[in-house]
């Protein structure tokens, strides 16, 4: 693969562990849910799956449905698997079939995993979810006494297993817990109102990866980091990667294919939004907003070149942007967008600074194009 395509993502299966171990220890005695959606923000969701079970993961969670379903079939019989979202009319009877515990956060989806439970034989595992704060999904709280007896009626009658209550929180990412203190409150509220109802409750969930790193009083039973495990900050203006003792799962580089010199005064790439001041020496790197470079990278965003920082200069196109090239450095040498700062090179959160998102994004939307290569182990 790395023949035909000369940008690659190196992904580190030893710093994804060791990242879940940070999180173990910052959350000690909670059980750990390893969050892989979204193809595991990138980074390969079979892959980092294995890893994390062979770090001892205790359930891995997955956003979609339909990735749950895949994530079965890739991690074999056995490990716990979460997911959350799924449509009316969604085969939630594959899901309880494959094994998959589900939230529900509706009336809708509730009746839909007990009719799914009913025509199985066999009662779904199920974690309620409860708003919070975050108005997204979930039950809302004043609703959750009513809910919680409807759900302890299926209960008895062998429907469902209510396994997990959990929630998401909103500002945990923010220094200064307030709204959060308040999120607390109304799951506590939630919790004995579950309890209340007779149902007995093993899981109760609440932090991502900030409320694992930064508010304690959110941990629970269990937690469910995703973004620290891949090494990239919740926040980087609160505390950097290397300030947590994260570190930076993903590395994307890619192979010059041109080196040019040109004249002061000329323009460069689509709209000539760049123009050099100067005799400029460009190197061509393949990768463009077909491998999930944002052209919002254009002018901004940091490379490393020859050991030296640069810059895209001109707009990102489809397949290849440019960047200002340092002397003895030319076509066959690697330019490096994004990877660990202990490594020298920018990191994921610095190319989300620059172009005006998050690192989490930066990586989630590298393309199926480029080839990832795996390196460390996941050997149990
Ligand atoms: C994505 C997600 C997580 C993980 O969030 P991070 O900020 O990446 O740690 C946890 N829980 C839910 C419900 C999520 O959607």
């Amino acid at each position: 693969m790395t023949m035909s395509y000369p940008a690659r993502a190196d992904i580190d299966l030893d710093a994804f562990r060791a990242n879940l171990s940070v999180a173990r220890a910052a959350a000690a005695t909670s059980k750990v849910m390893a969050i892989v959606k979204a193809d595991a923000y990138g980074h390969g969701r079979a892959e980092c799956a294995r890893a994390a079970l062979a770090e001892g993961a205790d359930y891995l969670g997955v956003a979609q449905l339909g990735e749950a379903l895949e994530l079965r079939r890739e991690v074999g019989a056995g490990p716990r698997i979460l997911t959350w979202i799924y449509a009316p009319m969604a085969p939630v009877q594959d899901a309880i079939e494959a094994d998959i515990d589900l939230s529900v956060g509706t009336l809708w989806a509730l009746d839909a995993v007990v009719a799914a439970a009913r025509a199985l034989g066999r009662p779904a595992r199920i974690h309620l979810k409860v708003d919070t704060g975050m108005s997204r999904g979930g039950f809302c709280p004043e609703d959750v006494p009513e809910v919680a007896s409807i759900v302890r009626a299926h209960e008895l009658a062998g429907d469902v297993v209510v396994v997990g209550l959990w929630s998401h929180l909103a500002r945990a990412d923010e220094p200064g817990g307030e709204f959060t203190d308040t999120q607390v409150t109304r799951f506590e509220r939630a919790r004995a109102d579950v309890a209340r109802a007779g149902i007995e409750i093993e899981l109760h969930h609440l932090a991502a990866s900030s409320g694992t790193l930064w508010h304690p009083e959110t941990h629970y039973d269990m937690v469910r980091p995703g973004i620290c495990l891949y090494g990239l900050s919740p926040n980087p203006a609160w505390a950097t990667a290397a300030e947590l003792g994260l570190r930076a799962a993903m590395t994307l580089s890619a192979t010059m294919i041109v080196d040019r010199e040109v004249e002061a005064g000329t323009g460069i790439s689509y709209g000539h939004i760049a123009v050099t001041e100067a005799r400029t020496r460009l190197g061509v790197v393949p990768l463009g907003y077909g491998d999930g470079i944002d052209r919002k990278a254009s002018n901004v965003a940091p490379v490393v070149v020859g050991g030296q920082r640069t810059r895209v200069i001109g707009r990102v196109c489809m397949d290849q942007f440019m960047v200002r090239l340092p002397g003895g450095v030319g076509a066959g040498d690697t330019a490096w967008l994004f990877g660990d700062a202990g490594a020298g090179l920018p990191t994921a959160d610095d190319w989300g600074e620059a172009i005006g998102t998050i690192g989490y994004e930066v990586v989630t939307r590298l393309g199926a194009r480029v080839p990832r290569n795996y390196h460390g182990s996941v050997e149990r």
